[in-house]
């Protein structure tokens, strides 16, 4: 997670350096008078930086003044048509601003609509109108995110001459997940009854899944997500805890918490949507030393600027060394630099040194020395801007909202993806799931591990990114206590450690009192002690906080009482997230994210924090790449679309036919498919009575499924037909039991099933027939179970009928 309360992001480089000087410089012992000559240069460079954590008199952050501030900005009834050319002049100025802090350029195309062919002409009067029209469709649908906002509106405001660029920026804007996204309750009308496009199976209910998922739907296509956990929102987790007097719990976000820059956020988006409340995270952020002492205001900003200068260094540095400075870790130059420029020599100022160090470690998830000095900070340039804010109530409650209406399978961990010409096939441990496409959004980590086996192997670059790029930990200490002891007035404090290897250790405090619904701190462990902070027991490291506290509070009269509840996370451990998020690692890139972010055969789509090159490590990032990924799926079956219809005119294009899958659109194949498919090869079967069983397993007791088909045949309704295996009739009712081995032998004792077979089978062993879509429910695993054990065995002899399996 990216954050910028503190000082890296104020940082400027120095006129007065120059390269000969680092290299003349960097040879010499920072105890050299040289180097003493150098420092003050260094120190003296007016450096003009936003101040660090500067004060607001603002503590809430109402997303929906958003609505009225850019619907007072537009106008109330924007009919473009009837307004005079300066006001339109004076709209289109605005509606260009608005996109530019969509991140938009004001002048120019996206790469991705140059991509789309927005305009059949760059760089001319076409692109310019593009533009205009582009912007206002932005600025309309920004302005009321609650609503969907339809081609139809637009046209009201809109020339008629302009409608073709209308519907190219609409569809553009709409396609790419720029506008009408999110859980707004009024999107579900527009949501198409009939998907149209093919199936996608999604691995993975985290933000990136979800995001997908919904978007998907909304494009017609068929989506499952099959999630591991037994809940949706992986490293997005609002875990209840500490009830209070009132009954009540603290919602307490064990993973992402803070929403990194609200402006152009969409989850700035989804909360305004569902009308949830902000909360900016004010700037102050007192520091205390190891002892509990408030550090002083002096040494506080001396050490900081210090901070910042290294930074500029660093920079500077990257841009001497060029490539070569990617095999050099940040840790190991900011060191170099520490001792080179002779700063921060006083234990006071080396504890607070490395304090900004640990809150680098932590925007990271990472020791600095596994950072690439040269582009561990490459998604900069494209950080969100405005507040950063919490969720009141956490963020479950997006979670949640995005959930709804998404088709999602729970414990189901995929161990094996296999993807081809044909289509995609998804095996967890008791099911296969069958599909078009495939879209893989689980951790960076869990790919490191091969926690997946991908059939065939993913293309080599992709490997060696997945190996290069960093995935590292952030740990935290979340507590409930029976009240706020700490002060209501700080959201965030900071503690120095007193040696550099524990310096991540309980660094930084946050305070969610103001959003929780309780008495909340969480400590954040972050560098190399959040590794070792995984193999501590937990009332050790819990009696470690509170001894951390008491130290700053008890000298204060102050008593730290004992926490409700408390709870240490193991993001590392965590075998479905095997870290926290990523980094970029020394040998690594930016362009790392690009590759990972690479589909492969138009079949296997990847998405997720770590696919996100602009905004990794994030919430919104790993939303952002569902949105990406959604769209780039549509994009894929649209080109294979029209090449089939380029199919039927004879006018076939063979490259493209290489490239991109047939168009087939296949059902997923879950439960109730697997079902259909077993009874298609029965172990045996009379009258209307088909039996599988599971064959590991002969004892008499042993559980399998029976199908009985009967006739819906309205003319005939009195009697019940006898259907064989293949169930000629259309009509046929399938009806679904379990049932032993012993009670099936019963059966057959009756002769000729049918009616006869059907009143022994209730009245006699006392079983009842489902419908396909509750049996499917009821009996999923026994399903799974005998789907799997008999695709391992070839050949089987059932109460004398030989059944072959392929
Ligand atoms: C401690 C911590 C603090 C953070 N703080 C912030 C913050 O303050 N602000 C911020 O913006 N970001 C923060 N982040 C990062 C942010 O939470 C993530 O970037 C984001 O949630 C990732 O979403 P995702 O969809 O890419 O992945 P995930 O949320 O991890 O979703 C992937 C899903 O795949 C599932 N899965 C994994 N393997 C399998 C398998 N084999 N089969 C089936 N399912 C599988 C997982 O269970 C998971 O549900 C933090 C993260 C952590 C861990």
């Amino acid at each position: 997670m990216r954050m910028k309360l503190f000082s890296r992001f104020s940082r400027k480089r120095s006129p007065n350096f120059s390269p000969s000087t680092f290299q003349k410089d960097n040879t010499n012992d920072s105890t050299s008078e040289n180097s003493g000559h150098m420092i003050s240069s260094w120190m003296e460079t007016p450096v003009s930086k936003r101040p660090l954590r500067k004060k607001h008199l603002s503590r809430s952050y109402d997303e929906n003044l958003m609505d009225d501030y850019l619907d007072k900005q537009l106008g109330n009834s924007p009919r473009k048509r009837f307004r005079t050319k300066k006001e339109l002049e004076k709209e289109t100025e605005k509606e260009a601003m608005i996109a530019l802090s969509l991140g938009f350029p004001i002048d120019a195309l996206l790469e991705e609509e140059i991509k789309a062919k927005v305009v059949s002409e760059l760089d001319g009067k076409e692109q310019n109108d593009y533009i205009v029209v582009r912007n206002h469709i932005l600025s309309r649908w920004r302005a009321n995110v609650h609503a969907w906002l339809s081609k139809g509106e637009i046209k009201e405001t809109v020339s008629n001459e302009f409608n073709h660029l209308l519907h190219s920026a609409y569809d553009f804007l709409l396609f790419n997940g720029y506008i009408n996204f999110g859980v707004s309750p009024t999107f579900k009308p527009q949501m198409p009854e009939e998907s149209t496009e093919g199936s996608v199976i999604i691995i993975g209910a985290g933000l990136a899944g979800l995001a997908a998922a919904r978007q998907l739907l909304s494009f017609g296509f068929k989506v499952i997500v099959l999630e591991g956990r037994n809940r949706p929102g992986g490293r997005v987790y609002t875990q209840k805890m500490g009830q209070g007097h009132n009954g009540n719990y603290a919602a307490v976000d064990l993973g992402g918490s803070v929403i990194t820059g609200i402006h152009a956020n969409p989850l700035g988006v989804l909360a305004r949507q569902l009308s949830i409340p902000l909360h900016k995270v004010r700037d102050k952020c007192p520091l205390y030393d190891p002892e509990g002492k408030p550090v002083g205001k002096e040494t506080d900003s001396k050490v900081e600027f210090i901070f910042n200068r290294l930074l500029d260094k660093v920079t500077e540095f990257r841009q001497i060394m060029g490539e070569s400075c990617g095999d050099i870790s940040l840790g190991s130059v900011l060191e170099k630099l520490t001792k080179l420029y002779a700063v921060a020599t006083s234990v006071e100022e080396k504890q607070l040194l490395d304090w900004h160090f640990a809150n680098l470690e932590y925007a990271n998830a990472g020791p600095l020395s596994d950072l690439s000095a040269a582009y561990w900070d490459q998604d900069d340039p494209y950080e969100m801007g405005g507040d950063h804010c919490f969720l009141a109530g956490g963020n479950w409650r997006l979670i949640e909202a995005l959930c709804e209406g998404v088709p999602i399978f729970y414990e189901k961990i995929v161990k094996t993806i296999r993807y081809g010409e044909n289509g995609v096939e998804v095996i967890t441990s008791d099911q296969t799931f069958q599909g078009d496409i495939v879209l893989c959004t689980v951790p960076l980590g869990v790919l490191k591990k091969k926690m997946i086996s991908f059939v065939p192997e993913l293309p080599e670059r992709k490997l060696e990114a997945i190996e290069r790029l960093g995935f590292g930990l952030l740990n935290k200490v979340a507590m409930v206590f029976p009240y706020v002891f700490w002060g209501e007035d700080v959201d965030t404090f900071g503690c120095l450690n007193r040696n550099s290897e524990n310096r991540g250790e309980f660094f930084l405090f946050y305070s969610y009192h103001t959003v929780s619904g309780g008495s909340v701190l969480v400590a954040l462990v972050a560098g190399e002690a959040a590794k070792s902070f995984e193999s501590t027991h937990p009332s050790t490291l819990l009696h470690r906080v509170l001894n951390v506290l008491k130290g700053i509070y008890g000298p204060k009269g102050i008593e730290v009482p004992n926490p409700i509840q408390s709870i240490c996370t193991k993001w590392g451990n965590d075998p479905l997230s095997c870290g926290s998020y990523s980094h970029v690692r020394v040998h690594s890139s930016g362009s790392d994210y690009d590759i990972l972010a690479e589909n492969v055969a138009n079949r296997l789509f990847f998405a997720g924090e770590a696919t996100n090159r602009q905004h990794p490590a994030t919430m919104h990032g790993a939303y952002l790449s569902g949105l990406r990924e959604a769209s780039c799926i549509y994009r894929v079956r649209q080109t294979i679309n029209n090449n089939s219809n380029d199919d039927n005119n004879n006018n076939i294009n063979n490259n493209n036919k290489q490239n991109n899958p047939k168009k087939s659109i296949r059902r997923i194949i879950g439960v109730s498919d697997t079902l259909v498919n077993l009874f298609k090869n029965p172990d045996f079967s009379f009258g209307n009575f088909l039996f599988v069983f599971d064959p590991s397993n002969e004892d008499d007791q042993s559980t399998g499924l029976m199908m009985v088909a009967i006739d819906n045949d309205d003319d005939d309704d009195d009697k019940v037909k006898v259907k064989v295996n293949n169930g000629q009739s259309q009509r046929a009712v399938k009806l679904y039991t379990m049932v032993t081995r012993v009670q099936a032998r019963d059966l057959v004792a009756v002769v000729g099933g049918g009616e006869r077979g059907l009143s022994y089978m209730s009245e006699n062993l006392g079983l009842k027939l489902m419908g396909m879509d509750c049996f499917a429910l009821v009996a999923n695993s026994l399903i799974s179970n005998i789907a799997t054990r008999r695709s391992r065995v070839r050949n089987r002899v059932v109460f004398g009928n030989r059944v072959s399996y392929t």
